[in-house]
């Protein structure tokens, strides 16, 4: 009763938003993009365009996903079933042996994203203010969205409250008043409290919310957040970032969006106003997986141009015509091109500025310990990768911990022992 409540409401949205937005979604039908003076669709631009038999169509056509492959061709004729008869034909699928679940789940599903889209400037809770959640919590602000607050730093949230956002004491408090949440935190234990603690948003999440985490944290864990969100009628995805402080502030990050697909327009909405790439990687935890595998390998090629620079350095050569002859031959790669951890060879990077700001040996020492413990659970090998994961960790205990991890570059040139 509650899901077709649901239904019905959402197919009365349909009709007010196809008054109000009909420019927008003739755009939309029409595959363009919207224009970007208005970078947040329309609430519920997409579903505006369509009739009740659509919906219908649709909804059946996910349904016949979800049914055992023997009667998939009799779902495909229910598609042509105009909507009046639903209710007939919908009763008696229990005596095919089809769970009234599966028929039910497409049209819950459709009811929630609808209702979640037509809020579109709702307010949006916001876990983690740090280096990169601070900016983006902002990026979210200047698109109109109210935000609910909450870092375990209680000045983390300083400034957001002088903004007029509402700051909140858990991650609970945040989930209980807002049915879209960001979370940017720094490690898998710490994502694990905010989420699954005794005052975890899953302790008062609504039904129906999306949970969207970007921090960096293990594939499994993901996977495992998933499912507990979802036994709590939940639907979380996996959103880690590439891009740094730099990339977070202009709104130009890259996310890697892991979960169900057909929540992807809705998380999209948000991510899209911090970030200028929003790649769907498949189900949830391979967001995930891509950063690590990408973080990987930014690790190894850091290391790579620094064991460069410093040997050439001490043949010789003049460091910036040395990183000018790599990045216009086969060497070149973005740690020498565009971050070069040279002091002096680039301006505005961190190695520019003693290696303060940029991403942590910490964070990248952790993204390491992901990418082994992946390849250990997956039997892949990295040998270069396990290498990368130990130099980080030795600059770590060695006073690098604070620095950008461009400072491999100093560290490499203090350790004459190698
Ligand atoms: P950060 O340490 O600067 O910020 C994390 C924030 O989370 C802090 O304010 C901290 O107080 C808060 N926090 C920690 N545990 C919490 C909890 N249980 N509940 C609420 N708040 C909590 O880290 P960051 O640099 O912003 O990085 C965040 C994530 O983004 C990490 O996973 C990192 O690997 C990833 N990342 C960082 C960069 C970068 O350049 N800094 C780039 C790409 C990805």
């Amino acid at each position: 009763m509650a899901s077709s409540l649901r239904f019905r409401g959402a197919a009365s949205g349909l009709r007010y938003w196809s008054r109000r937005q009909r420019p927008a979604a003739a755009s939309l039908a029409a595959g363009k993009d919207l224009a970007p003076s208005s970078p947040v669709p329309p609430p519920a631009a997409r579903f505006s365009r369509l009739t009740s038999e659509e919906i219908f169509s649709r909804a059946a056509l996910r349904l016949g996903r979800c049914l055992k492959p023997n009667i998939l061709a009799g779902v495909k004729a229910w598609r042509l079933l105009p909507l009046p008869l639903a209710p007939l034909v919908l009763p008696s699928l229990p005596l095919l042996g089809i769970q009234m679940d599966d028929v039910q789940r497409p049209f819950r599903d459709l009811g929630r994203v609808c209702s979640r889209s037509m809020a579109s400037k709702t307010p949006v809770g916001f876990i983690g203010l740090g280096n990169m959640g601070n900016p983006m919590a902002k990026n979210l602000m200047k698109h109109g969205y109210p935000l609910i607050i909450y870092d375990v730093f209680p000045d983390a949230c300083k400034e957001f409250q002088d903004a007029g956002e509402q700051v909140v004491s858990s991650p609970a408090d945040v989930a209980e008043k807002a049915d879209r949440i960001i979370t940017m935190l720094p490690t898998s234990i710490n994502a694990i409290e905010a989420y699954s603690g005794a005052n975890g948003i899953l302790k008062k999440v609504k039904k129906g919310s999306l949970l969207i985490d970007s921090s960096t944290i293990d594939p499994a864990i993901s996977k495992e957040l998933a499912k507990e969100a979802e036994k709590m009628g939940a639907v979380f995805m996996d959103a880690p970032v590439s891009g740094g402080v730099g990339a977070a502030r202009s709104g130009n990050l890259t996310f890697m969006v892991g979960g169900v697909e057909d929540e992807f327009a809705a998380a999209q909405e948000l991510l899209g106003c911090m970030g200028s790439n929003v790649v769907y990687c498949g189900a949830v935890g391979t967001g995930q997986a891509a950063k690590i595998c990408n973080n990987m390998l930014l690790a190894i090629s850091m290391i790579g141009t620094a064991e460069t620079m410093n040997l050439g350095i001490r043949l010789g050569l003049d460091p910036k015509l040395l990183a000018k002859i790599l990045n216009m031959s086969s060497g070149r790669c973005w740690s020498s091109d565009s971050y070069n951890p040279v002091p002096g060879v680039m301006d505005g990077v961190p190695s520019a500025n003693n290696y303060q700001g940029g991403f942590g040996t910490t964070l990248m020492a952790k993204d390491l310990g992901l990418a082994q413990d992946s390849a250990t659970s997956t039997k892949s090998p990295i040998l270069l990768g396990s290498q990368a994961h130990q130099i980080y960790r030795m600059m770590c205990a060695k006073g690098y911990s604070k620095k950008d991890f461009s400072s491999v570059f100093q560290f490499l040139r203090e350790e004459e022992t190698f």
